[in-house]
This record gives structure tokens, C-alpha cells and sequence, in this order.
């Protein structure tokens, strides 16, 4: 039974939970819930933490995030706001898992190019794009040179175009 066409993708419900994990296995994890957004971040942070020109974060409600297998491993830094910041990683293959941020229990936000079905994710807005690499073509209006104001009205926005809402 090989060579089945794959169902083409359309954007929207995706079956819950949604899983992911980081590049060796090592560690699982599943989302129960429709996550909250989804953006790309150009800031050289995440350029030099992903060594790629961009990262996908996907803010998720903590406690519909839930690690299956593995135990992730914590860098703990202060953000240049000064606000303590937590990032998850794999000890055995370094590959990102997740961030939190102190003060903010509430929500987390997985490294979305670590979901097991990436064919979905469109980002709702592009930030940090002052500091984006000059040759990606990016999609204007929804672009920002640093944070976008409003980020809970986009979140809203992006959870009706995910029709989980
Ligand atoms: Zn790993
Ligand atoms: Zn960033």
C-alpha cells in the first residue's frame, strides 16, 4: 500500500493532541489544546539560538503542555528587559524544546519546527524583522521591526484563521 497521495493540507483543525519532540527522541511531548499563536521572531536571539535565520515560537496554555518521555534540561538567563527567562532543551541532543518566563505561569511557548506535522503552521505576524535576513521575502502588512502592538487581539485572530474558536 505504498504510494498513497497525501491528503492535501489546509489550514485549520488539526487533530488534537498535537505532538512533537526534539530531534533524538529523547524527549516527547504533547499539546491538548489549540495552541495560542503563532509568530515568527527574527531577532538575532533567535537566529543565534536556532542557527537559522528565524524561529517559530507557539505560545501554548501551560498546562495543556505535557512532556511524555525524556526530561528537558533548563538554561536560565535574564532577557535584556530583565525579565528571568527559561529555556527547555534535550541534554543528549540540544535540540529547543520550549521557553517560559517568569511571572508568566499562565503560558509557555514551544519551538514550533520541533511539532511532529509541521505543514501546518502559518505564522500570524513577523517581528524583529528589522534584524531579518535581507534575502527572505516576507509577508507584508504583517510584519514588525520589533514586538507588535495588540498581541492578544492577533492571538484571538490567529485562533478564529486555526478555527478552533
Ligand atoms: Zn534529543
Ligand atoms: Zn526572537
Amino acid at each position: 500500500m505504498s504510494g498513497q497521495p497525501k491528503t492535501p493540507t489546509d489550514r485549520g483543525l488539526r487533530p488534537l493532541p498535537l505532538t512533537g519532540g526534539c530531534p533524538c527522541g529523547a524527549i516527547r511531548y504533547e499539546i491538548g489544546a489549540a495552541p495560542l499563536l503563532l509568530y515568527a521572531c527574527h531577532c538575532t536571539n533567535c537566529q543565534r539560538q536556532s542557527g537559522g535565520a528565524f524561529a517559530m515560537n507557539m505560545p501554548v496554555r501551560s498546562e495543556t503542555f505535557r512532556i511524555l518521555r525524556g526530561q528537558p534540561k533548563a538554561w536560565r538567563r535574564l532577557s535584556p528587559t530583565g525579565v528571568e527567562t527559561v529555556s527547555w532543551f534535550c541534554a543528549d541532543c540540544g535540540g529547543r524544546i520550549h521557553g517560559s518566563r517568569a511571572g508568566r505561569p499562565e503560558s509557555i511557548t514551544v519551538r514550533a519546527g520541533g511539532l511532529d506535522d509541521t505543514s501546518w503552521l502559518v505564522p500570524a505576524f513577523h517581528m524583529f524583522v528589522r534584524s531579518a535576513q535581507p534575502w527572505i521575502q516576507l509577508p507584508a502588512p504583517d510584519c514588525y521591526d520589533t514586538v507588535p502592538h495588540g498581541f492578544r487581539a492577533r492571538a484571538k485572530a490567529w485562533q478564529v484563521a486555526w478555527g478552533r474558536c
